[in-house]
């Protein structure tokens, strides 16, 4: 294993690629540090009887300005550009009730955009109409964008978020585009950090495969895992820690499905399992046209399941589809896969959200120290957290940042020398 380099990247997901490729291209010595057995962290393709699957990120948001789209199109991939389901009608709902609950969505969001702007930030929950008929449901799909629960999180944080509602996917898996584009840098993997020593003049990264020294290190660590190990810097970054602790990772599982006589469905259709609570999984029909089912759990839903074994995600659906689509609906399906984020010991979760009065966090976590440790992921990102682009423009500029700073130290040295 390599012992020392100028720059290491703990983390080889979405942002830990993006500045390994950046620094690695520029012809800087990096090496990318990862504790999993492959690259890619929340961006993770299987493929399933031919099918490559997403466990992670599928979704191309943003996608007319994703710096994903151009690497995955530069590898040759295929873009599929169908509109997503939730850009669609859905099933599940009586005539009449999808436009009413559009219209409520919409009217929460904008109340949302008032909150965001009062002096003192507040809750997403405070935004619902009291005794709305759609309240559950929103709740239900404020899971599936953020992983948290409405009374969870920040308002300021949520109007934040940037998007340009264009979204495509990488038929052969984003998961697989990224973990491509990390395969020429230098990499250990199967290596888990356990401290970031910056008390001396290099620093010395514990590893479990020994120490590695370097000069600057870019941290790309999920919130939740800096938040929670124990120890990591030494000194101590407090700051850091806390910033962490208010950007906690929500959760959001999916499950895929096999599904027989899938012609019965329309193409990357949607169903609700439910439309009168939030702890309900939403259903991706015929995702791509594939004869499966992609189902997505939310919050406290997905907590309360992936406590119970992956066993009860499948049970879950089985008996929602049952529901709504008869009895012997779950004689149709089967299992192919769950993969549980929270219980997955190197991300402790999905993606960020603020809690409220805590968006600014974003800015302190992503702050330089002592300009040679740098910090980028999603969490970083002020308008494109939880997403993987935001992971590349926080991957990236924390390698612009390293540039800069290599420079700045050959300006001292050379003017100190002259
Ligand atoms: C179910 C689900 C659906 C999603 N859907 C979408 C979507 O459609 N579109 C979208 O844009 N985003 C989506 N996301 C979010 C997206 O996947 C993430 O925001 C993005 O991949 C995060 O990239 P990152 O580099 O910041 O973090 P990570 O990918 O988590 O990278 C951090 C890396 O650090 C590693 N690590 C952890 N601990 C250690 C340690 N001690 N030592 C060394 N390495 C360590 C991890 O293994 C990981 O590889 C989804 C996520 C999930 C879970």
């Amino acid at each position: 294993m390599k012992s020392d380099t100028e720059v290491a990247i703990i983390g080889g997901g979405a942002a830990g690629v993006a500045a390994g490729r950046h620094l690695h291209d520029a012809g800087i010595d990096c090496l990318i540090i990862e504790a999993r057995n492959r690259l890619g962290g929340r961006a993770f393709t299987e493929t399933h009887a031919g099918h490559p699957i997403d466990l992670g990120c599928g979704w191309l948001h943003s996608a007319d300005k994703n710096e994903w789209t151009k690497i995955a199109k530069a590898q040759g991939r295929k873009i599929d550009e169908t509109p997503p389901p939730w850009a669609r009608s859905s099933l599940g709902f009586k005539p009449g009730e999808q436009h009413d609950y559009r219209e409520a969505f919409d009217e929460f969001e904008a109340r949302v955009s008032k909150l965001a702007h009062a002096d003192n930030d507040v809750a997403l929950s405070a935004a619902l109409e009291p005794g709305g008929r759609w309240n559950g449901l929103i709740g239900a799909v404020i899971t599936f964008i953020s992983g948290g629960e409405a009374a969870q999180v920040s308002a300021l944080d949520y109007e934040n978020y940037a998007h340009t509602d264009v979204n495509w996917r990488a038929v052969e898996g984003y998961g697989a585009v990224i973990a491509k584009h990390g395969e020429a840098v230098p990499v250990v993997l199967e290596n888990a950090v356990r401290r970031i020593d910056h008390s001396g003049k290099r620093l010395a990264i514990e590893t479990a495969k020994g120490t590695i020294t370097a000069d600057r290190v870019i941290v790309t660590l999920p919130t939740t895992v800096l938040a929670e190990t124990e120890s990591l810097f030494k000194p101590a970054l407090p700051d850091k820690i806390d910033a962490a602790r208010n950007l906690p990772l929500g959760l959001d599982d999916k499950l895929f499905i096999a599904l027989e006589r899938p012609e019965e469905f329309e193409k990357d259709s949607r169903l609700f399992g439910a439309t009168d609570r939030t702890a309900t999984a939403t259903y991706h029909l015929r995702p791509f046209g594939r004869p499966q089912i992609e189902v997505y759990f939310g919050g406290q839903c997905a907590a309360d399941l992936e406590a119970n074994g992956e066993n009860a995600f499948f049970d879950f659906a089985a008996s929602q589809l049952a529901d709504l689509l008869g009895s012997k609906f779950p004689q149709r399906i089967r299992p192919i896969r769950i993969h549980r984020w929270r219980a997955d010991p190197f991300a402790r979760g999905s993606y960020s959200y603020a809690i409220p009065g805590m968006a600014d966090c974003r800015a302190t976590l992503a702050a330089p120290v002592e300009g040679r440790l740098f910090f980028a992921g999603e969490a970083c990102s002020p308008g494109n957290f939880s997403t993987a682009h935001g992971g590349w423009e926080t991957g990236v500029a924390a390698a612009e940042q390293v540039l800069h700073a290599r420079g700045s130290a050959r300006g001292c040295i050379k003017s100190e020398s002259t």
